[in-house]
This record gives C-alpha cells, structure tokens and sequence, in this order.
C-alpha cells in the first residue's frame, strides 16, 4: 500500500518493532465491538477485573518482586504508551514529595511551602534516557537534568555518575524528586546499573525511581534476563511496552507500581457525578485514578488473548529466535570489520553499527587513500593522527555511515535508523519483528555491506 510503512515487514528494522499478532488483533475486535470506556469499576466490571488479573500475570511472567502485585500495596494499570506512563509517575511522585513536605500544614501556609518548593523540583534520567522524560518534566512543571553515561561505562548509568548529578543538584540548592533508570534505552539497549543506584539512593529516599523497560522489559519472560529485576524491590515503578515486543497490537503500555495509593492520592478527584456505591465502598478498582485521562479502553482483552493462545513457552521461545537473529548479525558484521564496525551489541536484538571509512590521510603533499584502515605502526599514520586528525576522522566517519544510511532507506528495500551516540553516527538495526526469518537478517547484512563499499569506493576515486 503507498504512503504506508509496513512495520510488520520482515525487512522493518527501523525504531523498536510494533509487533502484532493474530491472538492480539483478535483481542482489539473484540473490544471494538465492546466499546466501553470503563473508567469506573461500575461502568463495566469485567473491564476493570481482567486487567487486574492479566497484569498480575504479566508481573509473575516478568518476575517482577512482589510488592509490584495486586494482592499487597501494588499492581498494574494498561497506559497508551511508555511515555504516558512516565508523565502519570511523575505527577505521583511530585505530589508525594508535596504530601510528605505538608503534613503538618493546612491553608495558605502549606500553599507557600509547596509554591517555594516547586521551583526547585528536579527530575532526573540518563543522557541516553528516552525523551519521554524530559518532555514529562515539563509536563510536571519542574526541571530536568541528565546524568552522563559514558561510552566507557557502555552508556550506562553508574551509580557514580548518579551521585555526582545529585549532589550538583543540592549544591544548586535542587531537590531531586524523580529518577527514570533504562532497562533497554533506545539508541544502544544499554542496561543501568541498577545495583549501584539503588546503593547510591538510599541516601535519597525521597527520589522516585521508575524503571523504563519500554521496549527490551518484553526480554524479562526468559529467565536468563531476570536477575536484573532483583534491584526493583527498592524502586517505585516499572513500565514495558507489550505492543513493542510481545505481540500484543498497538497500543498495551504495562505500568506497574510498588504503592497504588501513591497514584490514587495524586490523581483521585471525585466529583458528584463519578461517585456510586461501588466505589464509596472501597472495595473496587477505578482505574481512572491511576491514569491521566478518564475513559479507557477494553485493552486487557488482547494482553488475554495473547498470554493464552502462546503461553510463556511461547513467548519465551518468540524473544529467544530474536536475540538468536541478533547474535547472528553481530558475528556477520565481525566478518566484515573491514568495512563496518560494532559500537554496541548484540543487545536485546539491537546491534548498532557504524561504518569503517578507508581513512584519508595526506603524507607531504601527496593524498592517499588507504585500501583498508591504515597500519597503526605506519610512519604517516602516526604523524597524521595528532588529535585533530582523529576528529578529523571521526566526521569523515559519520559523513560515511550517514551517506550509507541514507542511501539504504532511500531504496527501500529495508528499513534501519540511525542516531549519535557519544558524537558517533550509527545505523541501529533491530532483528525483533515477527515475521523475520534469518534471510532477512543476511540479506541485511549484505545491503549494509554492500552499499557501504559502495560509498566507500566512490570516495577512493
Ligand atoms: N522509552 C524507551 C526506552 C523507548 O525506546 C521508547 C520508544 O521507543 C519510549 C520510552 C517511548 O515509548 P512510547 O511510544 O510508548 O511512549
């Protein structure tokens, strides 16, 4: 069809995939022809009931901790999006830390604390944390800053690095209210150290943490993965996309919190018309204060469909050929390091690439270039890669890749993206869609490949 991108090509390794699946298409015309927007228990119980249940399924596939689970403090709520959950934790948490600041304080007297304090709120996420946090912060009305993740620490935020930003932040007279910690950031699927910012935070246990699992948390059914969920237990909220990665058609955004009354005490507003028995009786879920808007749509009847019809052998074996396609891309491109070079992965799936120009680089007056990358030991190499040649390279080299991208997309026989990451221009290829086969994972290759020599020998001439 034109003018349509088809993201469940197997040639679409572009952004995260959107996978879809006939259990979960299924599961949408179902709640199509439902159509409720359920925002109270009252309005449709079985709406409210089966999201519970199916989340806290999901909790117990992903082996999350169980304070995450319905049956104490926790729970889960279906958001559109992983950004719209980040927004959603954001408020809780700002309005926690208001809650805590006024307790003792009624009138005017607690408006002026809380007028005094706003300003200062800052929130926090990785350099490599998804936009959606900076925009959530301005959203929520107070600041944001980043933490550095260095290409040295993987792009992974340390705990050191986290200790540093928020003793900036006090010393600027800030007070840190929110974290997003990365399971999975979106240039590089790099994983933060949680292990260390737990450490680190609890000399800050004023500051939300939210785990943003958007797309790679899907991983999180195989056990192998889930070691790294055993930090969660002292954050506050954890977020995963299962219309990114487990077959669940757009949109089914799983937020789970360690203290639902965090949400409902933040976003509850009862005005004469929503009130009704059930819900004075406090013995339901409304839904509607765990969210921004108040309609919602039947979603939990896909996530149904879908954790029925595969069960968790079944997912497991989906996000397992997945990491195998990627792991096979990664020892592709280690074949060819002649021509492209690895910056991250295989990570969830995700390998990020760059290409290798044919370095140029001048000996007296005559330009040469070389046929592969230059012996380091050459006499000309060493006097010409002073440190403004290596900057030199390092743009020739993004030129390059840039060039090699655009030229991939623009034919369109598959579909990649590029991003920067530590001042590198890199093509992210994602081997994460349903219907990828391993052919379409060489015939990658080989397109990035050959239209890489392709650049490259129209730069020798
Ligand atoms: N977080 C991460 C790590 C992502 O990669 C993305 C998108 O790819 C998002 C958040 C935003 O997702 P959404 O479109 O669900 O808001």
């Amino acid at each position: 069809m034109p003018g349509l991108t088809h993201w469940q090509s197997p040639n679409f390794m572009a952004f995260f995939p959107a996978s879809s699946s006939f259990p979960g298409m299924l599961g949408e015309l179902y709640s199509a022809a439902f159509t409720a927007p359920a925002f109270n228990w009252l309005c449709s119980p079985a709406v409210t009931e089966l999201e519970t249940v199916v989340l806290d399924w999901l909790a117990q596939i992903l082996g999350l901790p169980q304070c995450y689970l319905s049956q104490g403090e926790g729970g889960g709520v279906i958001q559109g999006s992983a950004s719209e959950a980040i927004v959603t934790v954001m408020v809780a948490a700002r309005e926690r830390v208001f809650g805590n600041l006024s307790k003792e304080l009624e009138g005017k007297e607690k408006e002026d604390k809380i007028d005094g304090l706003r300003g200062k709120l800052v929130a926090l996420g990785s350099e490599h944390a998804h936009s959606s946090t900076q925009k959530g912060a301005i959203i929520a009305g107070t600041k944001y800053r980043s933490v550095a993740a260095s290409k040295e620490q993987g792009f992974s935020m340390t705990g050191e690095s986290l200790r540093r930003a928020l003793e900036d932040c006090k010393r600027d007279g800030l007070t840190p209210y929110y974290l997003t910690v990365t399971l999975g950031t979106t240039s590089t699927c790099a994983v933060d150290r949680f292990d260390e910012i737990a450490e680190v935070l609890k000399d800050w246990p004023e500051v939300w943490v939210h785990v943003d699992a958007a797309y790679a948390g899907a991983a999180l059914v195989c056990e192998e993965y889930q070691h790294l969920t055993k930090s969660f237990t002292a954050f506050d909220s954890f977020d995963m996309n299962m219309h990114k990665w487990l077959l669940t058609n757009f949109d089914a955004s799983c937020l789970f919190v360690k203290r639902r009354s965090d949400l409902t005490s933040a976003l509850s507003i009862t005005p004469s018309y929503l009130r009704n028995t059930f819900s004075d009786s406090g013995l339901v879920t409304d839904y509607r204060d765990w969210q921004i808007p108040l309609g919602r749509r039947f979603r939990a009847l896909k996530i149904w469909f879908v954790l029925r019809s595969y069960g968790i052998e079944g997912l497991k074996a989906h996000i397992r050929r997945h990491i195998k396609f990627g792991e096979l891309f990664h020892q592709l491109v280690k074949s060819r390091e002649d021509v492209l070079e690895l910056v991250t992965g295989p990570n969830f799936a995700l390998n990020v690439v760059t290409v290798v120009p044919r370095r140029k680089w001048m000996k007296g007056r005559e330009r040469r270039v070389s046929a592969s990358r230059p012996d380091p030991n050459h006499e000309a190499y060493l006097n010409d890669f002073t440190p403004d040649a290596e900057n030199q390279a390092l743009l020739d080299a993004n030129e390059v890749t840039k060039e090699v991208y655009e030229l991939i997309n623009s034919r369109g026989e598959i579909f990649l993206t590029s991003g920067v990451v530590g001042g590198t221009y890199v093509i992210r290829v994602v081997t994460a869609t349903p219907s990828v086969e391993e052919k379409n994972v060489r015939r990658a290759f080989e397109i990035l490949v050959e239209t890489a020599e392709e650049v490259l020998n129209k730069g020798a001439k």
